[in-house]
Parts: structure tokens; sequence; C-alpha cells
């Protein structure tokens, strides 16, 4: 039996979504049918508002409403130091920490030979134009510890320090393999207060 277009369109989108397979993607499509229509509408309309109302800063690479963005923009952070990490998402799980108080830069991925991302397809190239323009004394590499974390880290400090700027990388009191995002604000604290030279 062939469901009906809408319905079929419907699962088709929620497949997109990671971690979600036809028969989770099938149980939430007929979910919304029976949802509320003014439910269905807030959902549909947040849904364009992250795409329509959220920006990249043009300076960091971090989300936000107005460009430059908040962390950007305030003048009483430490603009000697930029925490280099792989998404947005590690910025909030830094800035929970409250004990940052430099500036950010987000790749928006790691370099990766095996998914065919080279320096051009991340956020390199604007960092680097960054440490010409800025008063940037040290540049903390705070990406996944993965392997591609890890070797994105040693391709950056190759890049910056003949510049002649100091590069730091996280302690590893976050163990292998794990994201920055998923480690809890003592975690990452020990991980910043002991991060090491590259
Ligand atoms: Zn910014």
């Amino acid at each position: 039996m062939q469901y009906p277009e809408p319905i079929a369109k419907l699962i088709d989108s929620y497949m997109k979504l990671p971690g979600i397979g036809q028969k989770t993607a099938t149980r939430l499509a007929f979910y919304t049918i029976d949802m509320k229509d003014e439910v269905v509408n807030e959902f549909a309309k947040s849904l364009l508002s992250v795409k329509r109302d959220l920006h990249f800063c043009s300076i960091c690479g971090n989300i936000t409403e107005e460009d430059p963005c908040e962390i950007c923009q305030d003048t009483t952070r430490d603009k000697s130091m930029i925490l280099v990490v792989e998404e947005p998402k590690d910025v909030m799980a830094m800035e929970k920490m409250r004990e940052f108080h430099g500036l950010y830069h987000v790749l928006h991925g790691v370099l990766s030979p095996m998914e065919g991302t080279g320096p051009e397809d991340i956020n390199i190239a604007p960092l680097i134009q960054r440490l010409h323009d800025e008063e940037v004394k040290e540049i903390i590499i705070a990406t996944n510890a993965t392997t591609e974390g890890e070797a994105t880290a040693m391709y950056l400090s190759r890049l910056i320090k003949p510049a002649g700027i100091k590069v730091t990388r996280l302690a590893h009191g976050l163990s292998v393999g794990s994201d920055i995002e998923y480690a809890d604000e003592v975690t990452l604290l020990k991980a910043v207060e002991g991060r090491r030279e590259l």
C-alpha cells in the first residue's frame, strides 16, 4: 500500500534528520497528523525561523541573530585568545562553563581525507585572516578528541605557529573519541586549564 503523497513527503523529510530511519519517520508522520493545528503551525514556523533569522557571524562563524555576534561585539572579552571549535554547539558548551573569556572561532567541521573534507571546505581561511587583524597571542584548539579532530589540530598548529602565535590543545581530561558538547563543566574547565602547547 502506498501512503498518500503528503504523508510520504513528510516521512521523507523526517528521514533527513540524523538517527531517524523509516520506521521512526513513519511513526512521527502519523503522530503529526494527530497534533493540534496550532502546534504544527508553531513547529513549521520555528523550522523556517532558524534558517531565516539565524546567520553565521562574519568574524567567528558562530550562529547569531545579529552580525557580528554578541561575543565578538563584547569589548570586555580577552582578544588575545581565540578558542577554536568544530561546531556552534561547542561554543555554547564552553560558555556554560563561564570560565573562558576569550574569543571563539567555529570551523564548521574537521579535516577528513576519508570524506574528502579539505582545508578549503571548512572555516579556516577567516581564522588565518583574524591572526593578522587582531591582537591574538594564543590559539587554543578545542576540536574533539577524534582522529579527525587531532589531525585538524596538527594542521592548524603547523599553519599558525610560523606567525609567532602560541598554539595550545585542550588537555585530555576529555576521553579519546569524546565530544566537547557532552563534556561536563568541570571536565571542560580542567581541559582548558591543563592545555598543552603544540
Ligand atoms: Zn562572532
